[in-house]
């Protein structure tokens, strides 16, 4: 089923995006059928869940698999998720982008990331708008951050089955992404656009994305 699944999604991305198995409240056992059936990242919203999983993948000799995070993150559980994990999507405030780079120079390390821009009709869901994302890449252009690579954007569109709304959704963060991408030529590494779940993707697709996250059309309701 897993395999199935996941077979009929590969072959109807295009060669140059990115498939990322969205696991979250999934057993490790579904994350086994998968990586069995050859996909090798994943992504979890929850930190303990994600410590709990890294831990199964280890004892279980799984050690090339590439871990994303995709939840709101809280800064006092750092420590738990960006030793595992090879890109934050998730980073939707100043604050925690402040502390990832903290502990990026604390840790050595220079830390993958998304800047989540808010494109949702509905203020629920998290993320930055245009200005606050203008203002952090100015700063990052200028060396503010220095422990992270800032690798591009993520979004997520309005919840509904109107077309429309999510096509108009996704464009907004496209045609950001673009202007971006114009206005900072010199940051090669910022070239990520990570759109689309498992009921919108074709549609995401067709507006740029690069990487999509897709959880219950590979491994069924949560
Ligand atoms: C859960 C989740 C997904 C996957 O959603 P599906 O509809 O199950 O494909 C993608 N992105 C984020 C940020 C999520 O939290």
């Amino acid at each position: 089923m897993i395999s199935d699944n996941l077979h009929e999604i590969i072959n109807g991305l295009p060669s140059g995006v990115k498939l990322v198995a969205v696991s979250k409240f999934h057993p490790f056992e579904a994350i086994l059928s998968a990586y069995e059936a050859g996909q090798r990242c994943f992504a979890e919203s929850r930190p303990q869940e994600l410590e709990m999983k890294v831990k199964q993948a280890t004892d279980a000799g799984k050690n090339d698999i590439e871990w994303h995070f995709i939840g709101h993150l809280q800064t006092n559980k750092l420590k738990m998720v960006l030793p595992y994990v090879s890109l934050v999507q998730s980073v939707d405030s100043i604050h925690l982008l402040d502390e990832i780079n903290k502990w990026a120079k604390d840790n050595g390390r220079k830390v993958d990331i998304l800047l989540e821009m808010h494109i949702a009709a509905e203020d629920t869901k998290q993320g930055f708008c245009e200005e606050e994302i203008l203002d952090i890449m100015f700063a990052y252009s200028d060396g503010k951050y220095p422990g992270v690579r800032i690798r591009g954007l993520m979004g997520m569109a309005t919840n509904t089955d109107d077309k429309k709304t999510v096509s108009a959704d996704f464009e907004r963060i496209d045609s950001y992404m673009a202007y971006l991408v114009d206005l900072f030529p010199e940051l090669d590494s910022f070239n990520q656009l990570s759109i689309g779940m498992s009921g919108d993707y074709e549609e995401a697709l067709r507006h740029g994305s690069t990487m999509v996250r897709i959880g219950t059309a590979i491994f069924g309701n949560r």
